[in-house]
């Protein structure tokens, strides 16, 4: 089969794998049939987040499952699933409290042996474990396009409002409007905020923002503190989301929070970075990190999008098959392209 590979920063290559087999009972295999480019396959291209050449990237996908282990009960051959990107055993001290993002066995596909050495999905089939727990079924007459959102993107700004506590009425601040955060605007409204302002650079994704509901602030080319506090008799935001992982966003987002409000990071961080403790300190805000717990969140996700009260279809840019990977990541690299979904 083919199978998308991390080269060396800048490369990747599209090269020939063995078709995986379940091992575990509780295994399956999926045919891939979209699988998407994330933002966080972007640590991988540009080197930030380091895994082992050859190794096969892409944690979306949408398929059809080919064949499962005796364990499986939850989806069987034949069916259409949508999968989400990491692992959980549902056993361990964590996945018995409902934090599965924690599970003391997790893997995460597509980040090499740091994140559980789980090979990605931008290929032609996919080994899922724990498929009872990873994998759903795709609810009748939802497209591709939309379930692939279920277990990454539209789960990781779910995840977003939900761990930040942002409550109906609160003004909301999202900095970097990619798939996750205009994801994290769309929850955002649909959960009550009063005000949401989505912060970027690029106007296309500013737009998107705009049409969602929210005030669209450009980054540089305006004064984004100025309209935070005319909306907030100068208070700050309740919540503010890093959806980019970069510390000077961090610096801006805690500037911009109220005192004890909550600064939400899903963006990725994977080094050290600076943080003005004296004003988090100050200003009592709760600073909060990690991966988004998508497997406690899925069905939620998925019940929003069935039922239309979410829908990421203007997020979809571009097909491309997934002999073009090398030319999808470069140009989503250049922020050419939103979401790009592979086809086999
Ligand atoms: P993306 O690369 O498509 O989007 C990032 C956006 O941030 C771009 O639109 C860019 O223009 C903008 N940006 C960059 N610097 C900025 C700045 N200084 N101010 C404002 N905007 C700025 O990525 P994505 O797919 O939307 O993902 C966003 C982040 O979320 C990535 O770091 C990704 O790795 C992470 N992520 C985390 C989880 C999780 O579980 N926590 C899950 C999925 C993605
Ligand atoms: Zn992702
Ligand atoms: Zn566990």
């Amino acid at each position: 089969m083919r199978a998308v590979t991390f080269q060396a920063p800048g490369v990747v290559r599209v090269e020939e794998r063995p078709i995986p087999e379940p091992i575990e009972p509780d295994d399956a295999v999926v045919r891939i049939e979209a699988t998407g480019v994330c933002g966080s396959d972007l640590h991988i291209y540009s080197g930030r987040v380091q895994i082992e050449p050859g190794f096969t990237i892409g944690h979306e996908y949408v398929g059809t499952v080919v064949s499962a282990g005796d364990g499986v009960t939850g989806v069987a051959v034949g069916d259409r699933v949508l999968g989400c990107f990491a692992t959980a055993c549902g056993e361990c001290w964590f996945c018995r409290r409902g934090m599965f993002q924690r599970c003391e066995q997790s893997r995460t596909f597509g980040h090499g042996a740091t994140l559980g050495a789980l090979q990605g999905t931008q290929a032609d089939y996919a080994l899922v474990p724990h498929a009872n727990l990873v994998l759903r079924k795709v609810p009748e007459g939802m497209a591709d396009d939309v379930a692939l959102f279920a277990g990454d993107v539209m789960g990781t700004g779910f995840h977003a409002v939900d761990a930040s506590g942002m409550c109906p009425g609160d003004v909301a601040a999202v900095f970097g409007l990619g798939p996750v955060g205009l994801c994290a605007v769309q929850i955002a409204r649909a959960a009550g905020a009063a005000h949401v302002f989505a912060i970027d650079t690029v106007p296309e994704r500013l737009a998107i923002a705009a049409s969602y509901g929210a005030t669209a602030l450009h980054a540089t080319e305006q004064d984004v503190k100025a309209a935070v506090r005319g909306t907030t008799e100068g208070r700050g935001v309740d919540v503010a989301v890093d959806a980019v992982g970069d510390p000077r966003v961090l610096d801006t987002a805690i500037r911009i929070t109220r005192a004890c409000g909550v600064v939400q990071c899903v963006g990725v961080y994977a080094e050290r970075a600076e943080v003005h403790m004296g004003l988090l300190w100050l200003k009592a805000i709760q600073l909060r990190g990690g991966q988004a717990n998508v497997l406690g969140h899925v069905d939620r996700v998925l019940a929003m999008l069935s039922a239309g009260v979410l829908d990421p279809t203007a997020l979809v840019t571009h097909h491309m098959n997934l002999d073009q990977a090398p030319e999808a990541y470069e140009i989503y690299a250049k922020r050419e392209a939103l979401k790009i979904v592979l086809t086999p």
